[in-house]
């Protein structure tokens, strides 16, 4: 008989935010607004190209990332979405016998992916609903080889400040990567959350990820990149599937960096929807951290499902993690509203 690897059989399958037709969208912490304006005319004139593979290099991209950050293309690795570039940091850097350090909850693909690379996922709980760097610290071993950070985190919105960032950093030994996941970096505040590229991108075991899937609006083309030493991402593009990144997908990446400007202005707007769910949900008596991306998390404990499937049934999609919380994306203002006023109405009726 086949043997399938233990870990593997154990192994919780990822959670995709659900897709009902005509409901209102908030599981997945996408752009609501669409694809940027010269994403999609760019996307036209790439699709006759498609019978041919793809740019394996991704020249024009790293390129045009390289410029973005102020580096050379040789720090840059790119994938199939940060997702398989997470994968590919741990295939570079772990396997058997070793261990991988993060905040929990946090990005649910740190688990799967750690496991499907053979490591060990060790898990330290957070602490008022932020990452406890100081107990990531002292959960780090001679066996471990990989920490993520996920700032700000997701699902629970909350992010962790430069001084303790710096003395994590400092205090890590050499033999461990930090991976500072930054996928919501468009939407926090830069005064209060650090810019890792900038703190540390000169440091050979830290190593950045960002996407293009959340404020670049482009979830569903899969490309996301990390930066690091040129050293370590000349390995870590070893890792990556052959032609991951398709060419439309690298296409509308290089034209979307062009659409800063619109991608600043769009991230402003759910930034102040952001302000005002927030404001709402607590006049309406809920209990929520301050978030720092485009989304909030509600706390609610064992009452997550109940409240999610309550949205649900009136046409408004959540993402529940059951007995913890629900998180909730940062729509189009009416489904935000939308949302607010079922939340409002499970108040009435769960305290009236
Ligand atoms: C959404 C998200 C990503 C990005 O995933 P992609 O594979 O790039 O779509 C990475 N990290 C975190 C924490 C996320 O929430």
């Amino acid at each position: 008989m086949v043997q399938v690897r233990p870990p593997l059989v154990r192994l919780q399958s990822y959670v995709p935010g659900r897709k009902v037709p005509g409901a209102v969208v908030l599981a997945s912490n996408e752009c609501p607004y669409g694809l940027l304006p010269g994403v999609a005319s760019r996307l036209a004139e790439v699709t006759g190209g498609l019978s041919r593979y793809p740019d394996m290099g991704a020249t024009r991209l790293l390129e045009a990332l390289a410029t973005r950050h102020g580096v050379t293309p040789d720090r840059i690795a790119v994938g199939a979405g940060s997702s398989e570039v997470c994968g590919q940091l741990l295939h570079t850097v772990t396997g058997p016998g070793t261990e991988v350090v993060f905040g929990w909850r946090s990005f649910e693909a740190y688990p799967i992916l750690t496991t499907v690379a053979g490591a060990t996922p060790v898990q330290v709980p957070l602490r008022d609903h932020a990452q406890d760097l100081r107990a990531m610290a002292a959960a780090v071993t001679e066996r471990t080889r990989l920490v993520f950070v996920c700032n700000p985190n997701n699902p629970t919105s909350t992010a962790v400040g430069e001084a303790a960032l710096r003395a994590f950093a400092d205090g890590m030994p050499d033999h461990v990567l930090i991976v500072i996941d930054e996928a919501y970096r468009e939407y926090a505040d830069p005064a209060a959350v650090p810019d890792a590229l900038a703190l540390f991108g000169d440091r050979p075991n830290v190593v950045v990820l960002r996407t293009f899937s959340k404020a670049y609006a482009l979830a569903g083309l899969r490309v996301g990149y990390c930066v690091g030493a040129p050293e370590l991402i000349a390995q870590v593009r070893k890792t990556q599937t052959p032609f991951s990144v398709s060419a439309p997908a690298q296409e509308a990446a290089v034209a979307a960096l062009q659409e800063h400007e619109e991608v600043t202005r769009r991230a402003a707007l759910t930034l102040k929807e952001r302000d005002r769910v927030t404001r709402r949900l607590r006049t309406l008596g809920y209990d929520l951290p301050d978030s720092q991306s485009n989304f909030v998390w509600l706390p609610l404990g064992g009452d997550s499902t109940a409240f999610t499937d309550h949205c649900l049934d009136n046409g408004v999609i959540l993402r529940a993690f059951p007995g913890e919380g629900v998180r909730v994306t940062i729509g189009l203002p009416e489904e935000n509203s939308a949302f607010l006023a079922l939340a409002e109405a499970w108040r009435t009726e769960s305290t009236g």
